[in-house]
């Protein structure tokens, strides 16, 4: 009996003497039932429907769902029947026990695998009592708590079970703190090693951060006071699998996603919400476009709140959720609040959406009759992170939300990807790197020879689409390489073309370096790793000749500006056609160039081996990138009509970056693309004599 008193006594704190007896008669039936069963723990079986009804305790649920909880396994595991139950708890409990059980028994390897038919009958068991899937939920959070005493395969496999299928029906109904338990206890079992580490540094981040949320809190508790509002405000630390999520995503670095600072502002009601909005709107300065009224417009699992970010001290960003303390209880446990602050309110939000989802299921059901289709939308629902993409002929391609037409061209097949050149959406030609958005009908357009652009790899967001576009400017790296190893070969051997030599001279050095082709020879000398006198000495062995030859073609290296990925242009300083350059050997091999007086270039002037005399070709092809500065008076229409005269000059604008001076005047960069120093002094000179430009000059 030790066993049931803990939760006994959690019992007694909400339900009456006579319930509680009950469901000490259902204990001792479940604990006669397991007699003799053990956990993979070692411990008595009974321990487990124990926990489980503990943990629906904490969430207050009612006298029948306890019960069904504590002997949620005896069908399943003991020689009990339905009818067993029924007549000594009572047919509403004995069916609880059952759905419960005809969870259990369908197994989700994965979300695809997940059968259409065994997940329909788990939305329907769903729809019938919602109990039935708190129970489920109990059941699933207490088994990953404890699995650690699961062989590893089984620990894999329940792991992604529940993150795929239980922590997004977690979600879906409300329950956060549920859900980022499951996930956080997943993600720790299907990669314990990142877990461990991202905890490691959540530890060391802690001490200094502490800090800074308490100074936080105090300026905004100080404003709230003084305005005569009450509130209460805790800083949120993120789940381990929430910081692990971010860095995928986007920011990919730890410092980074640890820069966010996250805090909680609780009141009373929900004009006191919209004047603290107010007040910290005024104390620090808000990030446009980041405030989202969820109070006015409810998420669809029934979430409300305000959301705002703020630019905090020390440029931090502050991310502030405001909300009453009855949303605050639902924002945690969703649709179980209903059961635990029964006074709290008429109609629990989230319940009642809960509630219009299952109706809208139960109909979706009746009228389909399809379970793939009934699964296709559910899963719409149910997995928001997800989109669903139709290929013209009507397959659906299932991509993480945000995928673009490259990801999706991707998907479709690797030749796909690689040279697709447009897409059409809906029949409108679009950008291939917008969002897709569920349901959109996507073609894309393929041309023979075309080739992935690196460019590409700033938005695609599949794992699929990067490494493809990645293995490819691999290849196209070791192209340049070649052909920069091939000019500076020639160039070591007096300006000789490579041509002029015998082939056998080529076999005889490949053979002799141990290489596979003499490609692998000048893709080594281009990216720096050989020096190209050394291969001249081999290939011509009079060694005079070879240091007369050099010397004779002592002259620069001239760049072309086809040289591809091999030459990179300084960012600092943007070197152009006709501007005095100088080249320096990147670590990664491969040059970079900068302008022969660029600040960063100084200190080069001391290490010589580092420095590579260059120079312009006469006739030199492609664009370069310039940053140019205009300071202008500050009008409306004056940025549109300057970026209308660039591109009137066929130059292309990269980038634009607005500083707002003194509200009078600002300085406005554009980073442009132009052939060399001709074009841009005439585009100078056009710019110069508009109206309201004060100042402009090319910016390094
Ligand atoms: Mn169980």
């Amino acid at each position: 009996m030790y066993l049931f008193n803990g939760l006994k006594e959690q019992l007694q704190s909400y339900l009456d003497a006579s319930q509680v007896e009950k469901i000490q008669q259902a204990y001792i039936f479940a604990r006669d039932a397991h007699d003799g069963q053990l956990r993979s723990s070692g411990d008595p079986y009974i321990t487990h429907p124990v926990a489980v009804a503990n943990i629906l305790a904490t969430l207050h649920l009612d006298a029948q769902t306890i019960m069904a909880a504590l002997m949620h396994d005896v069908i399943e595991d003991c020689e009990v029947t339905r009818d067993d139950i029924v007549s000594q708890f009572g047919e509403r409990v004995a069916a609880l026990v059952e759905g419960v059980t005809k969870l259990t028994q369908i197994k989700f390897r994965s979300r695809k695998e997940a059968q259409a038919e065994n997940f329909r009958k788990m939305m329907m068991a769903m729809v019938e009592d919602l109990r039935v899937v708190l129970i489920k939920l109990a059941d699933r959070l207490h088994n990953m708590r404890t699995l650690g005493s699961l062989n590893t395969e089984k620990r894999t496999r329940i792991a992604k079970e529940t993150m795929e299928i239980y922590a997004p029906i977690a979600n879906r109904l409300g329950m956060f703190a549920m859900r980022g338990e499951l996930e956080d206890l997943g993600f720790a079992a299907q990669y314990p090693m990142r877990c461990r580490v991202i905890k490691a540094e959540v530890k060391k981040a802690r001490g200094n951060r502490k800090e800074i949320i308490n100074s936080i809190s105090n300026n905004i508790l100080q404003r709230l006071n003084a305005e005569g509002i009450d509130a209460e405000i805790s800083g949120r630390e993120k789940s381990v699998f929430s910081i692990y999520k971010k860095m995928q995503a986007k920011v990919g670095v730890f410092d980074q996603v640890m820069d966010v600072y996250g805090f909680r502002v609780v009141t009373d009601t929900e004009d006191s919400c919209y004047r603290i909005l107010g007040q910290l709107h005024n104390l620090y300065r808000p990030v446009p476009g980041r405030f989202k009224d969820y109070m006015a417009i409810p998420k669809t699992n029934g979430y409300q709140s305000l959301h705002t970010t703020l630019k905090g001290p020390h440029g931090l960003h502050i991310e502030v959720q405001i909300r009453t303390t009855e949303m605050d209880q639902m924002a945690e446990n969703g649709v179980a609040a209903h059961w635990l602050y029964k006074g709290a309110s008429e109609a629990n939000r989230a319940e009642v959406k809960a509630r219009e989802w299952m109706s809208n299921l139960m109909e979706l059901q009746q009228n389909t009759g399809d379970s793939i289709e009934f699964i296709e939308s559910v899963k719409v629902d149910l997995f928001p992170d997800e989109v669903y993409i139709f290929t013209p002929n009507g397959n659906i391609i299932e991509l993480p939300k945000n995928a673009t037409p490259v990801d999706f061209a991707y998907a479709i097949h690797t030749d796909v990807g690689n040279s697709c050149i447009a897409c059409k959406v809906d029949s409108k030609i679009v950008s291939l790197s917008g969002p897709l958005t569920n349901g959109q009908t996507v073609e894309i357009i393929t041309a023979p020879g075309a080739k992935p652009n690196p460019g590409w790899l700033s938005f695609v967001i599949t794992s699929k689409a990067r490494t493809n576009i990645r293995h490819f400017i691999k290849n196209l790296r070791r192209d340049d390489a070649i052909n920069l190893g091939r000019r500076l070969l020639e160039k070591s051997l007096g300006n000789r073309p490579l041509d002029s030599i015998d082939q056998s001279h080529f076999d005889k050095v490949t053979k002799e370096t141990h290489k596979e082709s003499f490609d692998d020879i000048l893709a080594e000398i281009g990216l720096g790793q050989t020096a190209s006198v050394i291969i001249a000495h081999r290939l011509e062995p009079s060694i005079e000749d070879v240091i007369k030859k050099h010397k004779d073609s002592n002259r620069p290296l001239a760049i072309k500006g086809t040289e591809g990925m091999m030459i990179e242009y300084a960012k600092c300083c943007h070197p152009i056609p006709g501007d005095s350059i100088v080249g320096t050997i990147s670590s990664g091999g491969g040059f970079i160039l900068h302008q022969q007086d660029c600040r960063n270039i100084a200190e080069h002037s001391s290490k010589l081996d580092k420095y590579v005399p260059v120079q312009w070709e006469k006739n030199v092809e492609g664009v370069f990138r310039v940053n140019l500065k205009v300071e202008v008076v500050n009008r409306h229409g004056v940025l549109a009509k300057m970026t209308n005269l660039i591109a009137d000059e066929g130059v292309n604008i990269v980038n634009i970056d607005i500083d707002m001076n003194d509200g009078a005047t600002n300085i406005t960069t554009f980073l442009i693309e132009l052939t060399g120093r001709l074009q841009l002094a005439n585009l100078i000179r056009k710019i110069r004599v508009f109206n309201f430009v004060i100042k402009v000059s090319r910016n390094r």
